[in-house]
């Protein structure tokens, strides 16, 4: 038990669990977390503990990202597009493209090789003007 008051009956019979949770970046794979979650034991209403669970989604969600770069450029790569190719149509510095696989990202970045994962044709449009 711990000191908590359940919302929908006021009962203090409420039990913290760990369920297996899901969550998934665009274009990256659905990963699972243990989260926390209170349970009622009078009522059975269930209900999560946002606070705790924060950092665990956005760590998973990290990590759904990540290997939603490591997808996007291994299929841009076979593609003909390997990371110096992309980093010079992109014109972004030299070896970001390894950083972002192994270390940090920015916001964005998964989301930007998702879409020219979906559409590299856009690739040989912008290599075209420059
Ligand atoms: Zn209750």
């Amino acid at each position: 038990m711990c000191n908590l008051i359940c919302p929908a009956c006021g009962s203090s019979a409420v039990v913290r669990d760990r369920p297996v949770l899901r969550v998934k970046a665009r274009g990256g794979p659905v990963l699972e977390y243990n989260g926390w979650r209170d349970v009622c034991v009078l009522c059975r209403e269930s209900f999560s503990v946002s606070d705790l669970e924060d950092p665990i989604i956005k760590e998973t969600l990290r990590q759904s990202e990540r290997r939603s770069i490591q997808e996007s450029l291994r299929f841009l790569e076979t593609q003909g597009y390997a990371a110096a190719t992309l980093e010079r149509i992109l014109q972004i510095p030299q070896r970001t493209m390894e950083e972002w696989q192994v270390r940090k990202f920015p916001p964005g970045a998964a989301v930007l090789l998702f879409i020219l994962k979906k559409h590299p044709d856009l690739l040989r449009e912008l290599d075209w003007e420059q």
